[in-house]
């Protein structure tokens, strides 16, 4: 390969802050919230032009079971999105989404107490919160370097419209779903599973209109076991139609009546932090939403008239970077529902694995009724102080990564992120050495639950 060697360049430091947060997900919105409210200067940067991640961008829908049981257990900043979003008639709540019906994506078990939503809405929820909070935002601006003294982590370096720009800061927080810090800053890493990097399937989110939601929910009721509708996908691949996901038409209500959410494009091979296969992903789970659109009317009841009415506005990615950690949660802590001395947040929800090579699903549920623990240890990379991370880039192997991924546990652990930065900030302590019970402590004054509920 050729190079080029740019000049040296000098970047303007434009701001000098308490917290930084890469990445305004579920994750990052959680993290740069509680920062701020404790009285951190916090900055909040975000490629794209809103903040909201998969759950705006990626069109991802609903909220996953959040529940061990009866009993919610991602509360906190979650909660108080789930709660204004239902008073804006703009999400379903979770008490209120009952199994086997469309709003639970007609899967029997155990997806009770999902969170169907309305995007658009959310996007300004979580706007108003962060401005609440006084969380200072910069977006259209991709983290593209991290600075570093020794082995301490001191700031970013953004790209945009405007240049090439420095962000200094006492604590940074990487909640970019790839742990991009990570990589700038040579803080070690896995990709994938274990035998050969691969990583799940990218699939890119639309939404149809003008579905007969009494048509189908009739439908399933006569026909329950075809609630993927497999049949009608065979019949398809057998008229030669190409369905990528063969086994599961994996489809979920909004809250908008006559309006579905559909998660069955795949792509197969692709490592979300390449880019060229980011663009055949788009490319490709694009050319297969026309062709599902076309299967959904021609051989589905109640879709006949359906039409699109949004993609997602980018690929959704399941998996990419895991920091190596202080703890590396696995699959035992997950089943075993392990809990730990130094629990930040509790996850209940399944292993749920696309496969790597085929269309099939592997879902592997958590004990009924019960949750495992996640330990801060798993934000704390090991050979960096003053960065935290959150979101499903923590330190997991891959299979616990396959539950702890979804959006309820993502604010959670953005919550605990958030909240550990702005203590070591303010204590001047680093985050390691950070009083893990006076963090926890703070945590439940602000409405998370960190131990196993009774
Ligand atoms: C296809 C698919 C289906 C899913 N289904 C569900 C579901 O039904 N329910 C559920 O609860 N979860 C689901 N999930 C999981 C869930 O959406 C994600 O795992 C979750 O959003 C992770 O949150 P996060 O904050 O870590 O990352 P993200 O939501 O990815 O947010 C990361 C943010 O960082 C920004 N960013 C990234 N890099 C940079 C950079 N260098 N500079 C600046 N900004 C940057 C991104 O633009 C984004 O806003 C699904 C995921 C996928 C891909």
């Amino acid at each position: 390969m050729e190079y080029i060697v740019e000049g040296p360049i000098q970047t303007p430091v434009m701001g000098i802050y308490d917290v930084i947060v890469s990445g305004g997900g579920p994750a990052g919105l959680a993290a740069a919230i509680s920062s701020a409210r404790l009285g951190a200067k916090t900055l909040l940067i975000e490629k794209n032009g809103w903040l909201g991640g998969m759950a705006t961008s990626g069109l991802v829908h609903p909220f996953m079971p959040s529940y061990a049981g009866d009993k919610p257990i991602n509360k906190g900043v979650f909660w108080e999105v789930v709660e204004r979003m239902v008073a804006l008639e703009a999400a379903v709540h979770p008490d209120d989404t009952k199994m086997g019906t469309g709003q639970t994506g007609f899967v029997v078990w155990p997806h009770a107490h999902v969170t169907p939503f309305d995007a658009e809405v959310l996007k300004w929820v979580i706007q108003d919160l962060v401005e609440e909070a006084k969380v200072e935002v910069v977006l259209h601006a991709d983290v593209v370097q991290a600075l570093h003294e020794g082995n301490t982590a001191t700031g970013v370096v953004i790209e945009s419209k405007s240049g090439r720009m420095a962000f200094m800061a006492k604590q940074l927080v990487d909640t970019t779903g790839d742990a991009d810090l990570a990589k700038f800053l040579g803080i070690g890493y896995q990709k994938g599973n274990a035998t050969d990097g691969s990583m799940q399937p990218a699939t890119l989110f639309f939404r149809l209109a003008g579905v007969d939601r009494q048509k189908i929910d009739a439908y399933i009721k006569a026909n329950p076991e075809e609630r993927h509708f497999k049949t009608f996908a065979q019949k398809a691949i057998s008229d030669g139609k190409f369905i990528p996901s063969k086994h599961d038409i994996l489809l979920f209500y909004t809250p908008r009546e006559g309006e579905v959410a559909i998660n069955t494009t795949r792509v197969h091979g692709i490592d979300g932090t390449n880019v060229f296969d980011l663009t055949r992903a788009e490319f490709e789970t694009r050319r297969q939403v026309r062709i599902l659109v076309n299967f959904f009317r021609e051989y589905v009841p109640g879709f006949e008239h359906c039409y699109i009415t949004t993609t997602a506005q980018e690929i959704g990615i399941r998996e990419t970077r895991r920091i190596i950690g202080e703890y590396i949660l696995n699959v035992e802590d997950v089943l075993d529902t392990h809990q730990f001395a130094d629990n930040i947040a509790q996850c209940a929800y399944m292993i749920d694995i696309h496969d790597r090579k085929s269309t099939q699903l592997f879902y592997t549920p958590v004990p009924d009724g019960k949750s495992y623990g996640i330990p801060y240890r798993c934000l704390i990379p090991q050979n960096m102080e003053n960065i935290l991370f959150a979101g499903r880039c923590i330190s997991a192997t891959q299979e616990a990564q396959g539950s702890l991924r979804v959006m309820p546990p993502s604010f959670s652990l953005g919550q605990a992120a958030g909240t550990a930065a702005a203590l070591s900030a303010l204590g001047q302590v680093t985050p390691r050495k950070l009083d893990i019970e006076k963090l926890r402590k703070t945590l439940v004054e602000n409405g998370q639950v960190v131990d196993a509920l009774a």
